[in-house]
């Protein structure tokens, strides 16, 4: 196995499910690789651990190699062999479990969404042990990422430290509450873990449900360090509203808890130097983002008539956290004012999916409305580029990361104030927020006339071209990398590592 070279930063290793760009969902993904990034560039050894998928963009990868190793790992009583894989991805390193078990566990085509998912990911938390533990690496932070490698907690105090894996402190990353991965307890055996032990109040047993387990709410109690991705929304989950059942068991360990906005990867995100753009720009150059506006209403066949006609963007998952009903009710409303829209968004939920097909229909050929539901990573940059407004009326959002790209590209965020939205968008027209920091239109009632207190003013600023261009001049120069957010999980993880130190030079 690779060992680890001797350094002065420190040692940090990501156990997750997702990594941008070669295996990304969501949010998630963007995380791993632009926080591990900025950690890595601030001189500390990162590391990655991922589950070897079938469907991973293997051309992302830099040399990859299968290394000289098997490492067995239990499962069902059982010990199954693991292939293990290493490989560059964006200058990090990444270990790849590929398990040697006939349920193919992750050649399955997709990430998510598998009948065994609780099975199929205790089972690769457990490996990433395994394999730390094998390797003899000894780091100093093991960090994982909602359900998926949330075992990863409970693993390593009940059954890694005692075997010797004992240099590290646990932080647990919860990117989303909604998805705590609970199942019936007896499921918690497979990987090894005591369900009598762990079938607990005060430990993993689910809030809601005394016969499950939970496996976020292991997490919360085994780990060091506990955050999720921004202040507001680590505010929201606190609370019995916001908190899907969990809010008592954050409360009891809040001390340990922390909201920690999410910056954005600037060098995959950057209209300067992006390939995928028709025209690159910059914010003392706004030529290109017109020429990208033009290109886009081509492609589309959308009217070019009118240049100074504004366009509304909006990609997304189309699921109800992200406010589908003010999303529907923002296309026919853009087009009332006299815009143009374009949604790109897929859902993996059927009746919005038809729900959707269903208005692309009606305006297949329409001039000023576009609906593309697709998820297409190429287009979804020259939206961002075309696009002079976007928006995110989401009924909750942990950080969300579109608003903070779409500031990057010049397009102005309409966004509802919700978690991360409520700490990245600050109303133009707020008093009580210093001027410099006001960067978009924003409303809180999730109704159709919430929607339109923002929207409406958004178009109507944008008549003042002088000001607007002000405007999108200053949002591009926002600094959204994560520089300051790195520098707040650098803090967490050195004060959590100096206070084991301590309490193990006083025993
Ligand atoms: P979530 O993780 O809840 O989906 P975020 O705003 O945190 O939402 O992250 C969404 C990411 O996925 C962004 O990078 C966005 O550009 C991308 N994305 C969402 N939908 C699509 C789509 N249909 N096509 C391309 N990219 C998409």
């Amino acid at each position: 196995l690779t060992s680890s070279p001797t350094r002065a930063g420190l040692h940090i290793i990501h156990i997750a499910a997702e990594m941008a760009p070669v295996a990304k969902v969501g949010g998630l993904g963007d995380v791993v690789t632009g926080l591990g990034k900025a950690l890595q560039r601030k001189g500390h050894l990162v590391e990655i651990v991922l589950p070897k998928y079938d469907c991973m963009q293997y051309e992302r990868i830099r040399d990859l190699r299968a290394l000289d190793v098997v490492v067995e790992s239990y499962f069902d009583g059982r010990l199954f062999k693991n292939k293990v894989w290493v490989g560059i991805v964006e200058g990090l390193p990444v270990y790849f479990i590929e398990p040697h078990h006939p349920g193919n566990f992750f050649w399955r085509g997709e990430v998510y969404g598998e009948h065994d998912d609780f099975k199929r990911f205790s089972f690769f938390s457990r490996a990433a042990l395994e394999l730390l533990l094998q390797a003899g690496k000894k780091p100093d932070i093991i960090h994982c990422h909602d359900w998926q490698t949330s075992f990863v907690a409970p693993l390593y105090w009940d059954l890694y430290a005692p075997k010797g894996l004992n240099s590290a402190r646990i932080c647990f990353t919860c990117h989303n509450f909604e998805y705590q991965g609970s199942a019936p307890a007896s499921d918690l055996t497979s990987c090894g873990l005591d369900v009598h032990q762990l079938n607990r109040p005060d430990r993993m047993q689910d809030n809601l449900a005394h016969d499950r387990v939970n496996p976020v709410k292991g997490a919360i109690v085994f780990s060091n360090i506990v955050t999720t991705v921004s202040p507001t929304y680590a505010q929201e989950v606190q609370t019995a509203e916001g908190g899907r059942g969990l809010h008592v068991t954050l409360n009891s360990h809040s001390k340990k808890f922390v909201g920690i906005l999410n910056g954005i990867d600037t060098d995959a995100w950057n209209p300067a130097t992006d390939t995928l753009l028709k025209v690159q720009y910059n914010a003392n150059d706004l030529q290109g983002k017109a020429e990208n506006k033009e290109a886009l209403k081509k492609l589309l066949r959308l009217s070019s008539a009118d240049v100074k006609q504004p366009l509304v963007g909006c990609i997304t998952r189309l699921v109800p956290q992200k406010g589908v009903h003010l999303i529907r009710h923002a296309i026919y409303r853009t087009m009332e004012l006299g815009g143009q829209f374009v949604l790109l968004g897929s859902s993996p939920v059927p009746h919005i999916q038809r729900e959707f097909e269903d208005i692309a229909n009606h305006f297949q050929n329409h001039e000023h409305a576009r609906l593309l539901l697709k998820y297409d990573e190429a287009l979804s940059h020259l939206i961002y580029a075309a696009s002079d407004m976007f928006i995110i009326p989401s009924i909750f959002e942990p950080c969300g990361l579109t608003q903070m790209i779409a500031m990057r590209y010049g397009s102005i965020p309409i966004a509802r104030k919700t978690g991360g939205l409520n700490d990245s968008v600050f109303d133009i027209d707020d008093n009580t927020i210093p001027t410099q920091f006001r960067n978009g239109f924003t409303f809180l009632t999730p109704d159709e006339q919430g929607l339109n207190g923002a929207l409406d003013r958004a178009l109507g600023h944008y008549v003042n071209s002088q000001s607007w261009q002000q405007l999108v001049q200053k949002v591009m120069r926002i600094d959204l990398s994560w520089d300051s957010s790195a520098l707040q999980y650098e803090e967490l993880y050195e004060k959590s590592v100096a206070r084991a130190r301590a309490t193990a030079t006083r025993n």
